[in-house]
């Protein structure tokens, strides 16, 4: 049949827009230059020009003078009448009849595209890509109108017309009369293309995106439909095909538990199904393509690499009615790295205990603590430089994934959400570990190697020492001209939770240690220590407990290192080996935990004295004991008591200080200063939830925690300034100590120092320092001006 208002993908090229528009010239050009995209047909804009040039309505008018006569009527600043007369014209399109001219010529080629796959009727998605001359089809925004499992020539017609009114949405008629074009002369053409009906399909990547080898590509290939594998749903088998000799250098087959398929009972839409029912329960851990197939779907990928001139990042499908290889997109990869400085990191190995493996989904090494979530809900628990460990990511979790130091997922590929998120925004990810969640428990700490998939027990120093190494060493070598270092009158410290950190946190110029935390260090001998103790091995304990105060005192030294005795809360203690015996309280936060605890078991408090005792002898006199969770002055002399009997000497061989976390203890400041008190240091994190009585781990009620609540400003205030008095120094070592908002604050009000994490240590000068400045300037202006200020123009 000779066709008028139809054009082939065979028949179109890239000049081909005023036609067909971009996409459908787009995959006319695809076609032509071999590569397989689902076959179809554009119904050209032609088609929509003599439908509207020619169809009357009621009052004899053509369609087309119709419509114009309504949009010049129409004011598209006022919205509601542009939505009521653009709805009008919309379903005008929809209820005229198509002239005979065109309907024969769609039901024709749609028989001919479904006789192609020797069927009646072949499912088809129909499109619209809009065209005018000389305009880009960007310019069109808005009119991405698309129809998904559309069966059989009325369907098709229907839809046809759909993507004819879409030329008439609000949005689209608002545009063209901003950007002043000609709403007579802008037509609009639709694609009309078969759907894949996969069996097998996919991603490829033509360059190694992991290691950045160009004479890589990577394919990713599941069961059923490519959404499963595109929304990580699925780990896919993983196939490497090196270029030119189309060898397959790896192959990784994966436990496809699950598939997507179109919906068998409406014949629309999608449904997730368990392989093991849908398929049989062999195709679970069956090679998805075979090696004729991969190198087929390799080669594919090199051609289209060639033709667009650049690597690219593809979805292929190997369709059902046919048994042939689609391409259904492909896209340039955007985050290609040069394969020199991956090659570096790769070539980095280590001894360490691997705990979980994977796929390394984006190159790099990232450590910290732990933090498993399950649902974007929960995304706030993750804090800058945390480990975010998921079943899979999603769209809404990248927020926390731009916090996280690392990501490890129990599910998907490399090509998955994680591995594509994690790659632009440069943080290490190992994906499709298939355990992580149930490995890895919030708390704790591990080093993710991203290139090589593998996750490793604690803090690896020397992988973790290269990676800054080799951050440096990006630099390029050139001569760093630092600023001067700036001097604050207000000291900033730092928060340390593990010696194997101590370097780090030191080489930030911190001015010491405002909290060491105990918890890790204790936690991390694998034990309970209670039980740990009762087996006769307090010694171990002691000797282990000095080596980690020992390496942060020697890091900092002389800068004093406050080392806060042991403040974990039952449910975590409940969690280690040995854990059994420890009570089921109905409120952890409010329970058997700091002090409290440490005083009604001694023996493990002086097996912290004695490690402190030990390091002390040793010539570090740069250390301070803080207590936590204090409420009641009697605490601070029982603790000194216990200090003394293993013959540690409170005020002479450490500092003695107390952390203000119970408002109690805010309140009654003048009686703990009485018990005799070196510093104070505001565990916010605390004093805040005891002050609002939210519980900081409850989700629910986490918008309204707030530290700088007045009510927790008052408290801080009032402190600070019977501290003052007192000749007591002040502190804070709670999150808020990295907060600027509340950094300024504190510097008004005083306080001697501020302890950041890590991260916020550079910023937290910079703030206190700008904040100083600020004081003095403000201060000699009054001196200058009085009040008022006195400039005039
Ligand atoms: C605090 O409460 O602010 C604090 C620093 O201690 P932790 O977070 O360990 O309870
Ligand atoms: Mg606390």
């Amino acid at each position: 049949m000779e066709y008028r208002f139809i054009k082939w993908f065979e028949e179109l090229r890239k000049e081909d827009v005023p036609l067909v528009g971009g996409k459908g010239a787009n995959l006319g050009e695809m076609t032509n230059a071999g590569i397989p995209v689902p076959p179809g047909f554009c119904v050209t804009a032609e088609a929509y020009k003599y439908f509207v040039e020619n169809v009357r309505v009621e009052d004899g008018r053509t369609l087309q003078e119709w419509i114009m006569d309504i949009i010049s009527k129409t004011n598209v600043d006022d919205s509601k009448q542009l939505q009521e007369n653009t709805a009008k014209i919309r379903e005008k399109i929809i209820s005229l009849e198509m002239p005979e001219e065109i309907a024969k010529e769609i039901e024709q080629a749609y028989k001919e595209l479904s006789q192609r796959f020797g069927k009646d009727e072949v499912y088809v998605a129909v499109r619209s890509s809009a065209t005018a001359e000389d305009l880009p089809e960007a310019s069109f925004a808005g009119q991405q109108e698309t129809f998904l499992d559309v069966l059989g020539a009325d369907d098709v017609k229907d839809k046809v017309k759909r993507c004819w009114a879409s030329l008439w949405t609000a949005r689209a008629t608002f545009y063209r009369a901003k950007q002043g074009f000609d709403h007579s002369k802008v037509y609009l053409s639709a694609v009309v293309q078969k759907m894949v009906n996969s069996e097998t399909s996919g991603v490829m990547f033509t360059a190694n995106p992991v290691t950045n080898d160009r004479n890589e590509i990577m394919i990713n290939a599941s069961w059923g439909l490519g959404e499963a594998v595109v929304s990580g749903a699925v780990t896919p088998d993983e196939y490497i095909v090196e270029k030119g000799t189309w060898k397959i250098k790896e192959k990784f087959i994966a436990k496809k538990e699950i598939m997507i398929v179109r919906n068998p009972e409406t014949g629309k839409g999608t449904v997730k199904v368990p392989v093991a029912e849908y398929l049989g329960p062999e195709y679970v851990e069956k090679q998805v393509l075979t090696d004729e197939q991969i190198i087929e779907v390799a080669k594919m990928g090199a051609k289209i690499e060639e033709h667009y001139g650049w690597p690219q990042d593809i979805e292929w499908a190997y369709d059902k009615d046919d048994g042939k290889l689609y391409i259904v997109q492909s896209r340039p990869i955007t985050t290609l790295k040069e394969a020199e400085s991956a090659a570096t990191e790769a070539a980095e190995t280590e001894e360490a205990e691997v705990i979980l493996k994977g796929l390394g989904a984006s190159p790099g090494i990232g450590a910290g603590r732990v933090v498993v979530i399950f649902d974007a809900s929960e995304i706030d628990k993750v804090k800058e430089g945390d480990v975010l460990v998921t079943t899979m990511t999603n769209p809404d979790m990248v927020p926390a994934m731009k916090r996280a130091s690392a990501i490890v997922t129990d599910e998907g590929g490399r090509t998955s959400h994680a591995a594509i998120v994690s790659r632009e925004l440069g943080i290490p990810a190992v994906v499709g570990t298939k355990e992580a969640t149930k490995k890895l428990k919030t708390g704790d700490y591990v080093t993710v190697d991203g290139t090589r998939g593998v996750v490793y027990k604690g803090i690896v120093k020397s992988l973790v020492e290269k990676k800054e190494e080799a951050a440096a060493g990006a630099a390029g070598g050139q001569v760093v001209v630092a600023g001067a270092p700036l001097i604050t009158a207000t000291k900033v410290k730092v928060n340390v939770s593990m010696p194997e950190v101590a370097e780090r946190a030191a080489a930030t110029g911190a001015d010491g240690v405002g909290l060491l935390r105990a918890e890790h260090m204790i936690l991390s001998i694998g034990q309970h220590p209670v039980k740990f103790i009762k087996e006769g091995k307090e010694e171990e304990l002691v000797e282990k407990l000095a080596e980690g105060i020992r390496t942060v005192a020697a890091a900092f030294y002389p800068r004093p290192v406050w080392y806060r005795t042991l403040d974990a809360p039952t449910n975590e203690f409940k969690e280690m080996p040995g854990g059994e015996d420890e009570p089921d309280e109905r409120n952890p936060m409010l329970g058997w935990r700091g002090i409290r605890r440490s005083l009604d078991q001694p023996e493990l408090l002086k097996a912290e004295f004695k490690a402190i005792k030990k390091v002390v002898e040793e010539g570090y006199n740069n250390i301070g004991v803080m207590l936590p969770l204090v409420g009641h002055p009697e605490q601070i002399r029982k603790a000194k008591k216990i200090a003394l009997e293993v013959g540690l000497v409170p005020h002479k061989d450490v500092e003695w200080g107390v952390m203000i976390e119970v408002p109690a203890a805010a309140l009654i400041i003048e009686e703990l200063i009485k018990e005799g008190i070196d510093f104070i240091s505001f565990g916010t994190n605390d004093l805040t939830q005891y002050t609002l009585a939210i519980d900081r781990d409850n989700d629910r009620i986490a918008y309204l925690y707030d530290e700088t609540h007045p009510a927790v400003l008052k408290l801080i205030k009032h402190v600070i300034k019977v501290c003052k008095k007192h000749g007591v120094e002040t502190s804070i070592c709670g999150q808020a100590g990295s907060d600027p908002k509340m950094a300024k604050i504190l510097v008004r009000l005083g306080i001697d120092s501020i302890s950041a994490n890590p991260d916020a240590v550079e910023l937290i000068r910079k703030v206190v320092a700008q904040e100083e400045q600020k004081i003095i300037f403000e201060a000699a202006r009054k001196k200058l001006f009085g009040e008022e200020d006195e400039l005039e123009f």
